[in-house]
């Protein structure tokens, strides 16, 4: 475990996440006087003396250099940093994918005969973690509502043994009560994990508000840039060595080179955030006063059915959000997507670059199914001028209309 004290806050004045972000992971008895820290790539680790190597071989290895797959301190600062964020936390471990922290979180606390609650708006890879390679390993899932709630108590039973929460919810941003879900998982010895790719943890401090395993798609805001993969994991005291005992058997190591852009990206993540969020309420409530658009799923609308939640646990929002078209078929959504200048047709998000993608939720959902107007379409806003990105949406829900 590190110690901040160098960067401790003077007495009765926390300090405030942007100045965090700059800061953290910044240790100088590892990368010395340097802010951020540079790609130092290694396999082998050389030892003075065999004395030397069985030394390193009987401690904890956590933290020293031992092998590269234990990492270097360009990994450490970075997975020190993401702790640091995470008031309560003690450790993070960092995974080459989001997905790949998902699957490791998930295999740190369950085992064969468990059974484990998915959120049903969960994202997609997570649904196909859980019905394929745990259901092979005889680990059984049962999807719940996002909005149940304190409700999961009566979804608890004797062999429930972990509760997956997202929030909000993958494509359709349901706002979950995560402290009455995770309050009811504790009282009953489940453990809690929670996607926060949405939110980070400079909106949503996961920890705080009773989770145990903090998930992020690192390849998201982290990065920022949309050029590279990263996954993390931040776990409390009591699962962290579970975590990292887990991570380690899985042989989990993330790339310096890619850890090095993550940490270069942290550095400006609150003041990325704050901009996306920015624009992407403008456009939302924009979008939101159109014709061709039936409902703008966006928590930070008052009229989101998740909204008092958001106002409650949030201290902010991203730049993700959905809407759904007024009728209108597949073809017409396509006429509004292909054209767009401005917006890209692709995957992942939390770019500097805005993203417009067709989305059809509810065709794998169970239990939280909803009716629907029309098409999905779900937008990353990027760092571009909020007023030309609604200028390229104006043209292209002008061909929506023309084509319906
Ligand atoms: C993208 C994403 C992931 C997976 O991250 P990758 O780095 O693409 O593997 C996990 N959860 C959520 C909510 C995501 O959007």
């Amino acid at each position: 475990m590190s110690d901040h004290s160098d960067d401790d806050p003077p007495p009765g004045r926390p300090i405030a996440d942007a100045t965090r972000v700059v800061t953290a992971g910044r240790r100088p008895e590892w990368t010395g006087g340097i802010v951020n820290p540079p790609v130092w790539r290694a396999s082998t680790i050389l030892y003075d003396t065999v004395a030397d190597l069985r030394a390193g071989l009987a401690g904890d290895s956590h933290h020293r250099l031992f092998y590269g797959r234990r990492g270097t301190p360009t990994q450490w600062s970075l997975a020190d940093a993401l702790t640091e964020l995470e008031p309560g936390a003690a450790g993070t471990f960092l995974y080459p994918s989001g997905v790949a922290a998902v699957a490791a979180a998930l295999l740190a606390v369950l085992s064969p005969g468990d059974e484990l609650l998915l959120v049903d708006s969960a994202y997609d890879p997570t649904r196909a973690m859980a019905d394929g390679l745990l259901k092979r390993m005889g680990i059984a899932t049962r999807y719940y509502d996002p909005l149940i709630g304190g409700g999961i108590a009566e979804l608890i039973g004797e062999r429930t043994r972990a509760v997956f929460l997202e929030s909000p919810g993958s494509l359709t941003l349901e706002i979950q009560d995560v402290p009455a879900i995770t309050a009811a998982a504790r009282v009953r010895g489940c453990v809690t994990l929670l996607d926060n790719t949405w939110a980070t943890p400079l909106n949503f401090r996961a920890i705080e508000h009773g989770v145990d395993l903090a998930i992020l798609a690192c390849t998201k805001y982290v990065v920022g840039h949309s050029d590279a993969m990263l996954g993390s994991v931040t776990a409390t005291p009591e699962l962290w060595p579970c975590l990292l005992s887990t991570s380690r058997q899985l042989g989990q190591v993330a790339s310096p080179d890619d850890c090095w852009l993550a940490s270069r990206g942290l550095r400006t993540m609150a003041i990325r955030l704050k901009q996306h969020e920015t624009s992407a309420l403008r456009i939302a409530r924009w979008l939101a006063a159109r014709p061709q658009v039936a409902e703008v799923l966006h928590p930070a609308l008052p009229d989101h059915p998740g909204h008092d939640l958001w106002r409650r646990d949030f201290t902010g929002a991203s730049g993700l959000f959905s809407f759904t078209l007024n009728g209108g078929t597949d073809a017409a959504r396509t006429a509004l997507i292909d054209d767009l200048r401005l917006f890209g047709i692709g995957y992942s998000w939390g770019g500097f670059e805005s993203l417009a993608l067709p989305v059809d939720p509810h065709r794998h959902r169970i239990v939280a199914k909803r009716p629907q107007a029309g098409p999905m379409v779900r937008l990353q806003i990027g760092l571009e001028d909020p007023d030309d990105l609604i200028a390229d949406l104006d043209a292209g829900l002008a061909r929506f209309a023309a084509t319906t």
